[in-house]
C-alpha cells in the first residue's frame, strides 16, 4: 500500500511512499528491541552525549528541513524555521540537564539504604501530528530516549518525508543504529502493533479520537501511556487588561501555524467594558495578515495542511451564522490552493460548534461577559483543559483566576506556548501525563524502588 505527501499549497502530489509490510515492521521492530539492551546499558551521561550533535545537524540544515515542512503541510516558512531551531534548543536542554534529571533518588527510611531508581522501560512508539511535524516528534523522542529507551515513530500519513528526515537527523549525527526509527504504517498498524509484546509504552499526540483507540489498545494490554490531545484554549482579556498588546499577541496565538496548533487560543473571552476596544484593535491586527504563499517570508498564513479540514471548518463556521453569528472575514485567499479564508465570529456562544468543539484553523469566535466568575465559568465550558490565557495589569487578581482555570498551562499577559524547561500537557480530554522538562523525562522510566537492609 502507497501513502501520497500532496503540498497543500500547489494541491500537486511531492512524493508516493511505500507502507511496509507487516514482515518489514517486525523486522524494524526487533531491531529496534535489540538496539534497547546496548542502548539501556549505557549511563544516562553517555546517552546524553550524542544529542549536542544531534542539535548541530538540525541548525545545519535548518534551510532543508524548514522547507520539507512547508512543502508538505503548509506551514508559513518563517515558522518552519523557528520550529527547526526549537528541535535544536530540546536537544541541548536534554544533553545538559537529562542525567541529573535521572539521578538516583535518596528516601531515607529505616533501612540501611533506600533510594528510586528511574530505569528505562523498553522500546516506545511515538504516534504524531503533522502541525508541528519536527517539534512534536522531537519533544517526545529526545528526553525518552536519553532515558534509555528506543524510539519508534509513525508519523501523520501526510508528512512522510519529514518522518524520514528525523530519522535521518538522528543517524547522520551519530546515534547507534535503531534507537529511532521511523515506520511508515498506517493507524491500523499501530493499534495492531501496540497490541503486541513489540512495544513497552505508547505516546500519542493527536485527536481524541485517535486517543481512545489507542488507549483502548493500550489499556487492553496495560501499556503505559502519554496523551497530548486535543484544545480549546480561552484567551481571557478582563477590564484593565492593555488593549493593544492583547490584541496583538491574540491575533498570534489565534493564527499562528494557520490557526492548526493545539494550543492555539481558540475562544476570546471578554470582559463587556473593553469589548468594543479589543475587538477593534484585533480587527485592524488581523487584516494586516499576510496571506498567500507558505514559502515566501512575508507569509503569515497558509493553506491548510489537508483539503477535508476546509470543510470541516466551512461547516463549523455556517452553524455559527445559522445560529445569529455576524462574521467578519480576513484578507482573501489564493483560489488554488487548501485555503480557509481567515474569519472572526462575533456574538458567539455556547451551542455553537465553533465555541463547544475544537477548530483546528483560523476562525476566531468573541464571547463577551460581564464578571470574573462568568469568565472562568465560560473558560472552563469545556470537555478540554489545555492552556489558557488571562490579561490583565492587575497580577494578583489574573494569579487567582489561574488557580481557577482548568488547564494544564496558563499565561498570564501573554500567550500560551511550550518551553523545553517547563512541564506541558493537559487535563480532562486534553491529554495524560506531561511532556517537557524534568517530568517528561520521567514518563517512560520505571521508577524503581531499592530497598537494602543490612550490610555494614
Ligand atoms: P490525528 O488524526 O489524531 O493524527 C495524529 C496521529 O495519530 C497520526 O499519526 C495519525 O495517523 C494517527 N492516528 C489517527 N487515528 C488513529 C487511530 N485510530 N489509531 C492509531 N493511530 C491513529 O490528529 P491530527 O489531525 O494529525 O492532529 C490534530 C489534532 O492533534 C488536534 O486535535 C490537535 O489539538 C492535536 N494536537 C495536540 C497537541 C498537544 O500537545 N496536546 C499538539 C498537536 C496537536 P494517520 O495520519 O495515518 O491517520
Amino acid at each position: 500500500m502507497k501513502i501520497q505527501s500532496v503540498n497543500p499549497y500547489t494541491e500537486q502530489i511531492v512524493e508516493s511512499y511505500m507502507l511496509l509490510s507487516d514482515v518489514a515492521l517486525e523486522e524494524k521492530v526487533q531491531v529496534a528491541r535489540r538496539a534497547f539492551s546496548t542502548w539501556s546499558g549505557f549511563s544516562a551521561e553517555k546517552r546524553a552525549s550524542f544529542f549536542p550533535a544531534v542539535a548541530s545537524t538540525l541548525r545545519a540544515r535548518k534551510e532543508a528541513y524548514a522547507y520539507l515542512m512547508t512543502q508538505e503541510m503548509g506551514k508559513p516558512i518563517r515558522e518552519a524555521r523557528a520550529e527547526v531551531e526549537k528541535c535544536a534548543w530540546v536537544c541541548d536542554y536534554y544533553a545538559q540537564h537529562g542525567p541529573s534529571f535521572l539521578q538516583e533518588e535518596v528516601i531515607p527510611t529505616e533501612a540501611t539504604k533506600s533510594y528510586v531508581r528511574f530505569d528505562s522501560l523498553g522500546v516506545i512508539l511515538g504516534v504524531m501530528p503533522w502541525n508541528f511535524p519536527f517539534w512534536q516528534v522531537f519533544r517526545f523522542a529526545v528526553p525518552t530516549m536519553i532515558a534509555g529507551n528506543t524510539c519508534l515513530l509513525k508519523h501523520a500519513s501526510n508528512v512522510p518525508g519529514c518522518a524520514l528526515a528525523i530519522e535521518d537527523v538522528f543517524s547522520k549525527s551519530g546515534l547507534p543504529p535503531s534507537i529511532f526509527t521511523t515506520l511508515l504504517i498506517s493507524a491500523k498498524a499501530v493499534t495492531r502493533l501496540i497490541e503486541t509484546d513489540l512495544v513497552d509504552g505508547v505516546s500519542l499526540t493527536g485527536s481524541n479520537i485517535a486517543g481512545e483507540q489507542i488507549g483502548a489498545s493500550a489499556g487492553k494490554m496495560i501499556k503505559k501511556q502519554v496523551f497530548e490531545l486535543g484544545g480549546s484554549d480561552p484567551f481571557i482579556i478582563l477590564e484593565d487588561a492593555h488593549i493593544e498588546a492583547a490584541a496583538t499577541t491574540a491575533v498570534k496565538a489565534r493564527f499562528l501555524n494557520t490557526g492548526q496548533s493545539c494550543i492555539a487560543a481558540k475562544r476570546f473571552i471578554v470582559m463587556e467594558q473593553v469589548a468594543d476596544a479589543f475587538i477593534a484593535s484585533f480587527t485592524k491586527a488581523f487584516h494586516a495578515l499576510k496571506v498567500g504563499n507558505p514559502k515566501e517570508d512575508t507569509t503569515d498564513i497558509g493553506p491548510l495542511a489537508r483539503k477535508e479540514f476546509v470543510q470541516e471548518l466551512t461547516a463549523q463556521l455556517a452553524d455559527a451564522q445559522s445560529k445569529g453569528a455576524k462574521v467578519i472575514y480576513g484578507p482573501e485567499v489564493p483560489a488554488t490552493g487548501f485555503f480557509f479564508q481567515p474569519a472572526m465570529v462575533l456574538g458567539a456562544r455556547q451551542g455553537m460548534r465553533v465555541v463547544d468543539e475544537e477548530v483546528f484553523g483560523p476562525i476566531a469566535p468573541f464571547l463577551i461577559v460581564k464578571s470574573h466568575q462568568e469568565a472562568v465559568q465560560l473558560a472552563n465550558a469545556t470537555p478540554f483543559g489545555l492552556g489558557a490565557s488571562i490579561w490583565s495589569r492587575n497580577l494578583p487578581v489574573a494569579e487567582q483566576m489561574a488557580s481557577q482555570i482548568q488547564a494544564g498551562s496558563i499565561a498570564i499577559n501573554d500567550l500560551v506556548k511550550s518551553d523545553p524547561r517547563l512541564p506541558f500537557g493537559g487535563i480532562k480530554k486534553s491529554g495524560i501525563g506531561r511532556e517537557l522538562s524534568s517530568y517528561a523525562i520521567k514518563e517512560f522510566v520505571n521508577v524503581k524502588t531499592v530497598v537494602v537492609q543490612g550490610g555494614v
